[in-house]
């Protein structure tokens, strides 16, 4: 798996890739903002594409835990009732 490290560089911070030596992306302004930018680089290099659960459409998955695509997701939240949910319906009337 790519790996990435921060270095400063002129008074910023670049995101290095360890096995290229290449920089990614422009520099960031603290190390907090070039953290975040390396976080989700190695979020997207454990991506690895995989049928949706639901509609069987491949999508880009995170992991063992990530089944769904977006789409579906989404539809899923909106549904009224769902099994293994707790959603805050008490003194909501409609
Ligand atoms: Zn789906």
């Amino acid at each position: 798996m790519a790996d990435y490290v921060i270095l400063s560089s002129n008074g910023g911070y670049v995101v290095k890739d360890r096995a290229t030596g290449k920089n990614i992306g422009e520099p960031h302004g603290s190390v907090a903002e070039a953290a975040a930018a390396r976080r989700e680089l190695r979020r997207r290099a454990a991506s690895s594409p995989r049928p949706c659960i639901t509609c069987e459409k491949a999508f880009l998955s995170e992991g063992p835990h990530h089944r769904m695509c977006a789409s579906c997701r989404t539809l899923s939240a909106d549904a009224p009732f769902e099994i293994g949910h707790r959603r805050a319906r008490i003194g909501v009337r409609s």
